[in-house]
């Protein structure tokens, strides 16, 4: 157990957050991007692994259909596990994709080698991560991971408890919660 944290005061952004299978495959790498994650200060609001099937991959990446790297990365991200995770922040969304580093591997290799990227990334596509661009695909890639999660009853009910107070981290399920029996601090 971590010790108790003072809480943030702005309001919260949510992002998605994938590791992807290059990194889940090595343990030492998700750990790595696990502790990245905490020792910055984010709020994991929920966590899952899961295995992507090809369509799960193509519907995901539809975007970039027809691209020349497109059938690689519908391969890969169908190839082995992954975990996803809604994170919270001040600045969510920029804030881990500057985590991330550049999207091409070899370039982040050499401009920015302490992200994550830079750091564990082995090629261009299987490049250890992702991150939401905007408020509007956080939205919509959320949905996708979490059909479950209602970000509408998050902010009226979760946000305000977790920016305003003291918030607890379950290391057994590795997520962040409004505080129960076990404190513990945020990085
Ligand atoms: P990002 O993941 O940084 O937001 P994009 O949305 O442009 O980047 O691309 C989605 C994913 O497609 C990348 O993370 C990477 O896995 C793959 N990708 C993008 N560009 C290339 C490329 N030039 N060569 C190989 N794979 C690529």
């Amino acid at each position: 157990m971590r010790a108790m944290l003072r809480a943030p005061q702005r309001v919260l952004q949510l992002t998605l957050a994938i590791v992807k299978p290059d990194a889940v495959a090595h343990p030492l790498v998700l750990d790595a991007v696990h502790e990245t994650i905490l020792s910055n200060r984010f709020l994991i609001v929920r966590s899952r692994d899961l295995v992507w099937n090809r369509q799960d991959s193509q519907q995901f990446y539809q975007e970039h259909a027809g691209r020349f790297f497109y059938q690689r990365l519908v391969e890969f991200m169908a190839s082995g596990p992954m975990r996803a995770y809604i994170l919270a922040h001040e600045e969510a969304i920029p804030f881990w994709r500057s985590l991330m580093g550049p999207t091409k591997v070899f370039r982040a290799q050499h401009t920015d080698p302490d992200t994550i990227r830079g750091a564990f990334g082995l090629t261009d596509t299987r490049n250890s991560v992702h991150g939401s661009d905007s408020a509007a695909s956080a939205r919509r890639e959320i949905a996708v991971f979490f059909p479950d999660f209602c970000e509408q009853h998050w902010y009226q009910h979760e946000e305000p408890q977790l920016r305003g107070g003291l918030v607890c981290y379950d290391a057994a399920a590795a997520i962040h919660r409004v505080p129960g029996d076990g404190w513990t601090e945020r990085g």
